[in-house]
């Protein structure tokens, strides 16, 4: 074994023996030593959401990326969030605490493909969803996220639109729209776990309970939930809700957060298959060793940064 492993290894077993409060404090310690801010997706697991200044969703963690002050985003999801925040903020030095968090969806269309589909589709605008990586993201005229597919298709021209790289959230946006929507094929590994027996089942155990699902399940998961919304809109529902118990259809790392904002009211996931590994592979020891090694940096080349950017900025316009 590589010796640098084994003191790694070494250190995580030390760190794994001290309590999750000295490593939150010890955070906390090297975030104004930085000037550093940590953002984390609501899928992130329990301990790292707790040492965040913000906890959110795609397009919220966009937003902060854009207006900190912070001279380092510790960038705890997966890469394409990290490199969204570098898009948006070059100047600032931005970490992800593991190189390895990956978006399988993000990974289903590569920059070569989409321009093939765009040469069939003259004319046609390509909506991106924010789940891509710098390279189509620079393909695109505009991106989105779960949270405003509809008010982006709304405000294009075009009867025809591009939609990438989700088949189901494609499926979604074209039973909200006139328009014509062209899908690409990809999906994410963890809605797809959501099958409409599971939402079948968990209201028979909680008939009181509303179901609100995300837009990347399958189309006959969403026909049989209350409310379809992004991760944030169902923070936001949750809490203004009069209801008190809810059956959640996304990533269950949104659990802890729910449960936390919301103490006197119950949250049962639709599965606990919905796991996404890789958002799980983030934990409070990497981020500390991100933070004293300043690794892993994210960067994106200047040419491929600047057109991403101007999709991202679209979209942040519309919002
Ligand atoms: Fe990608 Fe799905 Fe995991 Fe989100 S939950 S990071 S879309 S694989």
């Amino acid at each position: 074994m590589d010796s640098r492993f084994k003191f790694l290894n070494y250190s995580r077993r030390i760190y794994k023996m001290t309590s999750t409060k000295d490593i939150a404090g010890e955070i906390a310690e090297l975030k104004k030593k930085l000037n550093a801010v940590i953002l984390a997706h609501n899928y992130q697991l329990g301990e790292v959401q707790d040492v965040a200044d913000y906890v959110g969703d795609s397009l919220g963690l966009s937003q902060q990326a854009a207006k900190t002050d912070a001279g380092v985003i510790v960038f705890c999801g997966v890469y394409f969030m990290a490199e969204t925040a570098k898009i948006l903020s070059p100047e600032k030095t931005v970490l992800i605490p593991d190189m390895n968090a990956r978006c399988p969806l993000a990974a289903m269309i590569k920059s070569d493909e989409l321009r093939k589909v765009k040469a069939e589709h003259p004319g046609a605008p390509v909506v991106s969803y924010i789940n891509t990586t710098a390279s189509v993201k620079a393909e695109t005229d505009v991106c989105c996220t779960s949270s405003n597919l509809l008010k982006v298709s709304d405000s294009l021209d075009s009867d025809t639109i591009i939609f990438t790289p989700d088949k189901h959230l494609a499926a979604y946006l074209q039973s909200k729209t006139e328009k014509k929507i062209i899908p690409w094929h990809g999906y994410c590994l963890t809605h797809v776990k959501i099958l409409p027996e599971h939402i079948i089942r968990q209201r028979k155990l909680h008939p009181e309970a509303k179901v609100l699902v995300h837009p990347e399940c399958r189309l006959d998961v969403i026909g049989l939930a209350d409310e379809t919304l992004s991760t944030g809109g169902m923070i936001r529902y949750a809490k203004s809700s009069p209801a008190n118990e809810f059956i959640i259809g996304t990533e269950t790392g949104i659990i802890h957060r729910l449960k936390k904002e919301n103490p006197g009211k119950k949250f049962y996931p639709a599965t606990e298959l919905a796991v996404c590994p890789n958002m799980k592979k983030i934990d409070l020891w990497k981020v500390l060793a991100s933070m004293k090694n300043m690794e892993h940096e994210i960067r994106v080349p200047e040419d491929i940064r600047k057109k991403a950017k101007k999709a991202i900025d679209r979209m942040l316009e519309i919002v």
